[in-house]
């Protein structure tokens, strides 16, 4: 495997509050000798475990980057015990541009692991966090929403976990993530998963991970800013990472997994009889595509084939074929 071309200003090896860039070579017809500037902040001190916190892995996706940049402002050498790495904006053009995939290379950085150290840049930056960034850390949180075509309330994602030892970490985790749903993968997630997401990079490097589904839309929550915010310094403070941290009272979180996807087979426009929260059962009329190209046409009814709770939403009202309209969780 090629040696990444992306060069650090941060060491990773020394004490202390470090900003900068990952630096990441591109030759462009206004910039013969450009780079594409990655922020990047770590704060390390003493012993502890390591924890890469990612956000901007989708560009349309906010809160996290939001937050995220909060911590790294508000969390000094004193404040951590251990190593915390920071990228507010992982897929930097995408999230610069507000998009989910990156307008230079049209990746989508979390179905590009493991990457290609000379690949585009969507597939550099995938390889450096699974080659360089990922096999020294002990924990590694990446935060989404749905972006700018599905909603979720906020919602915590993980595996079983491949030993009884990672499974404990990972409902620890999850108790300190607080979140009112957790999506629970019962499948894959093992350490030869052939997953193209940063949770398979992570997986493979033997890492605990966790990801987060925290609203969605194209916007900002205030409220669900205030959860994220909450629930990662609170994840940082049970592994020890934030000893001076005082955690509230947990809320809980119901674990759900994933019983059903309701799919458009038709272009038109959706209207949706249920919202995100709202319990359906199994023939329920989800909704209806309607074809105001042709008025006079019957709107097509779509159904639920399985019952459960609705954990995510389309947000636009146009609609094509394939696209994904519900998620339907069931209880664990
Ligand atoms: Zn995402």
């Amino acid at each position: 495997m090629s040696e990444s071309l992306i060069r650090s200003d941060i060491d990773l090896e020394v004490d202390g509050k470090q900003t900068g860039y990952l630096r990441l070579p591109h030759s462009v017809h206004r910039s013969a000798n450009g780079q594409i500037l990655i922020p990047a902040v770590m704060v390390r001190s003493g012993n502890g475990p390591t924890a890469l916190l990612i956000a901007g892995n989708h560009g349309d996706e906010y809160e996290a980057q939001i937050a995220l940049s909060k911590l790294c402002r508000e969390v000094d050498k004193g404040d951590i015990r251990g190593r915390l790495i920071i990228l507010t904006m992982a897929n930097f053009p995408a999230a610069q541009a507000g998009t989910r995939t990156s307008p230079i290379d049209d990746g989508n950085l979390n179905r590009t692991f493991p990457g290609d150290p000379l690949g585009t840049p969507t597939q550099m930056i995938a390889h450096y966090i699974e080659e360089v960034l990922l096999p020294k850390c002990d924990y590694f949180f990446d935060f989404h929403s749905g972006g700018s075509s599905l909603y979720y309330p906020p919602t915590l994602l993980r595996g079983m976990g491949n030993s009884a030892h990672e499974r404990e970490e990972l409902i620890k985790l999850q108790d300190a993530f607080d979140a009112p749903y957790a999506w629970v993968f019962t499948s894959g997630g093992g350490r030869e998963t052939k997953a193209r997401t940063a949770m398979g990079g992570a997986g493979r490097k033997g890492v605990i991970t966790l990801m987060a589904e925290l609203g969605g839309g194209g916007t900002v929550s205030k409220e669900i800013l205030a959860l994220t915010e909450r629930g990662i310094r609170r994840m940082l403070h049970s592994i020890g990472m934030l000893p001076g941290y005082e955690a509230d009272a947990m809320n809980g979180t119901r674990e759900l997994t994933i019983t059903d996807s309701v799919i458009a087979y038709d272009n038109g426009l959706f209207e949706p009889f249920y919202d995100v929260e709202d319990v359906v059962k199994k023939g329920d009329s989800a909704g209806q595509i309607h074809f105001p190209e042709e008025p006079w046409r019957e709107p097509k009814v779509l159904d639920f084939q399985h019952g459960g709770m609705v954990l995510c939403k389309r947000v636009p009202g146009r609609v094509e074929r394939g696209d994904c309209l519900f998620q339907v969780g069931s209880d664990l």
